[in-house]
């Protein structure tokens, strides 16, 4: 049975957050986190293990810093402003199928990870979409592959090289779309899923992916998973930008399951480079088939009215 909590957002009124994020943007926090993270994490086991966990550090800053600057820009700028400007449509506001969760991946392929996913998905006959950066694709076409082969599972475009649209011009962001497209023609399907990279949108790259044939996909559910990694939880102003309510600051399975039923389904963002999400998917999956939700993909027409 699909419980029955009222049907919105976990977020709590913008109005009523606006003087504690204020005042958080104010001292400037949050506090470097990774980097006391990176000061108290244990040694690194070898060459190739603190290299992949420089690599989650460094993703997970810029992932912090973009959520801030979004949070930030929707604290100063008119709402009328952003909307005009398309400038963050990857937050869905309307409701997704009721009862119905569609798992998307970003940043993918990567190596270690995506094998694990794709095993949990299939033990589980779990669809899920996987939004590839096609530069990485490139470097790991036996991984693009094997995700293909799995029953129900869509590859949708997720740029060239991952910038943020926002510090580019619109000539560069067609080039990351295009190129996109280009390699990962044959895998996208005749209804191709475009996801800006960071959820950071513009009105021209619309128009364009649009004239490409695209559905462009944002998510109900943010997971924040790359904010979860450090021994202190989220940051406030992370659970501000991430919806992430104050119980689960320092629980990211509890979080992702208390926002699906906020939403009672819906498209839910997680990251392959998250060791986070690839250890809790088995759990988050469980959880969720226990409360009756069933599984599907944004390209599914049920989801026709959560895409843009
Ligand atoms: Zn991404």
């Amino acid at each position: 049975m699909i419980p029955n909590p009222p049907r919105h957002s976990p977020r709590p009124p913008v109005a009523a957050l606006f003087a504690i994020a204020m005042a958080i943007l104010a001292c400037n926090t949050p506090p470097a986190r990774g980097e006391e993270a990176a000061a108290s994490a244990p040694a690194p086991a070898s060459a190739a293990s603190s290299a992949e966990s420089a690599h989650a550090r460094s993703h997970a800053e810029t992932m912090r810093r973009t959520h801030l600057v979004r949070l930030q820009e929707h604290l100063e700028k008119p709402e009328d402003d952003l909307r005009r400007t398309c400038r963050f449509e990857s937050d869905i506001a309307t409701l997704p199928p009721e009862g119905v969760v569609a798992l998307t991946f970003d940043d993918g392929p990567e190596p270690g990870h995506t094998e694990q996913i794709l095993a949990v998905l299939a033990r589980h006959q779990v669809p899920a979409t996987f939004f590839l950066i096609a530069e990485k694709a490139k470097a790991h076409p036996e991984l693009v592959a094997q995700a293909r082969a799995l029953p129900g599972a869509v590859i949708g475009n997720h740029s060239w090289s991952h910038p943020n649209f926002h510090d580019i011009p619109v000539a560069e962001q067609s080039g990351e779309v295009d190129r996109a497209d280009a390699l990962l023609h044959a895998d996208l399907g005749t209804a191709p899923l475009f996801r800006y990279p960071y959820g950071n949108s513009s009105c021209e790259t619309n128009e364009l992916v649009h004239t490409k044939g695209y559905r462009i996909v944002g998510w109900h559910v943010d997971s924040c998973d790359w904010a979860f990694d450090g021994p202190n939880g989220l940051s406030a102003a992370e659970a501000l930008s991430c919806g992430v309510l104050p119980a689960y600051r320092r629980d990211f399975l509890g979080h992702v399951v208390a926002s699906v039923r906020a939403h009672r389904g819906g498209v839910v963002l997680m990251h392959e480079t998250q060791h986070i999400s690839v250890d809790n998917l088995d759990a988050l999956i469980v959880k969720l088939q226990a409360e009756g939700y069933k599984f599907s993909t944004p390209a599914a027409p049920e989801y026709a009215a959560s895409l843009r």
